[in-house]
């Protein structure tokens, strides 16, 4: 029977992150890795746009028309738009699957915080898009799995995944989460912090895509060899015209400052409450860091310099959690253990 899947159905792993989703179809690559924006006409509450298309409505929308992060804080916001947007992606990525005609396995990276109601919520979604048989798995695990750490040794390792809307920091040995901690400072709050910053130092109002520009651009956690600047383009709050004003690293690190010690604080918290052992061999192998958040400069010398531990970004952060539910797919029969519930439609 082996075969006859392999032939007519494929797998799916999906990263639904609050800020991305990502789409990897085994055997094939990623082959989504889109915004998890939904765009609906407020009235209606109709679902007009998801993920990029959406994304760029974001800020440019009339009144009818509303964007929505529903995953914005790593909880479900909108079962109802989360679905949405999950069928979207699923449908799809099957576009590239022509031929197969028996629905695909799907498995689902969601936040370790998440209810059994919202569970309940994903398994049912994919279900309802079409999958034969659904797979969780918990985002910090399926980073630690992308980011090839040996997770099912009896070692421990501590993975840090800096998203969007959260951060969530986890303990892991012997294929399960030892200790976790999840907070709602990540990359989101980095660009309120430089939209605040704008706007107290320059009267200056600027958007969140700009905010997230310029932290992309010259945002830093640790001073850098090199200081730089950029232009910041908004609205004056004045004169009510358009301004651009030039900041430098220096002044968007201050800006991040108190965020980026709340992150600090978390790592630092969960390495506290970790067992003497486990933290014997997190001193040996290091932290690692996962997420879009992991590529703000000098973030790992930040936190290497305030635990006294090694720390590196693992290498193409922003896939590691759909990298690890393709591993976990391809290898089914020994990694099974690590995922939290499975659901079988057919
Ligand atoms: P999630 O898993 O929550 O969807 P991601 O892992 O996709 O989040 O990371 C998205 C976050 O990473 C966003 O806040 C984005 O601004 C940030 N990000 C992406 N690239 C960079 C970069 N080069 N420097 C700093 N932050 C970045
Ligand atoms: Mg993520």
């Amino acid at each position: 029977m082996e075969w006859f899947y392999d032939r007519f159905s494929y797998d799916l792993g999906i990263d639904l992150g609050t800020a991305n989703t990502l789409v990897h179809v085994r055997g094939v690559g990623i082959v989504i890795r889109e915004p998890s924006v939904v765009a609906v006409n407020s009235q209606t509450g109709q679902v007009l746009a998801v993920g990029d298309e959406a994304k760029n409505m974001i800020g440019r929308t009339p009144s009818s028309i509303k964007a929505i992060r529903p995953l914005r804080d790593g909880v479900i916001a909108d079962f109802d738009i989360t679905e949405k947007m999950l069928r979207f992606f699923i449908k799809k990525a099957a576009k590239s699957q022509r031929g197969r005609f028996i629905p695909p396995r799907v498995i689902v990276g969601i936040p370790s915080g998440i209810t059994e109601v919202e569970k309940r919520a994903v398994i049912d979604s994919a279900s309802r898009a079409g999958a034969r048989q659904v797979f969780l798995i918990e985002e910090p695990m399926a980073a630690a799995i992308g980011a090839n750490l040996q997770v099912q040794e009896p070692h421990g390792s501590i993975i840090v995944d800096i998203g969007g809307g959260t951060t969530e920091v986890a303990v892991i040995s012997l294929g399960g989460i030892v200790s976790s901690m999840s907070i709602k400072i990540a990359g989101d709050e980095f660009d309120e912090a430089i939209v605040n910053f704008a706007k107290q130092q320059f009267n200056l109002l600027i958007g969140e895509r700009m905010a997230e520009k310029v932290k992309i651009e010259i945002g830093s956690a640790f001073p850098m060899k090199e200081e730089k600047s950029t232009l910041m383009r908004g609205r004056d709050l004045i004169s009510g015209l358009p301004k651009t004003i030039r900041v430098t690293s220096v002044e968007v690190r201050e800006a991040l400052e108190d965020s980026i010690d709340a992150l600090v604080k978390a790592v630092k918290d969960t390495l506290e409450s970790t067992s003497p052992e486990l933290s014997a061999d997190i001193y040996d192998r290091g932290i690692v860091l996962a997420g879009g958040g992991a590529l703000l400069m000098n973030l790992d010398k930040r936190i290497s310099q305030a635990t006294q531990i090694a720390t590196f970004v693992a290498p193409d952060p922003l896939s590691c959690v759909v990298k690890g539910t393709q591993k976990v797919l391809e290898n089914i029969g020994s990694l099974k253990g690590v995922l939290i519930a499975e659901v079988v439609n057919r």
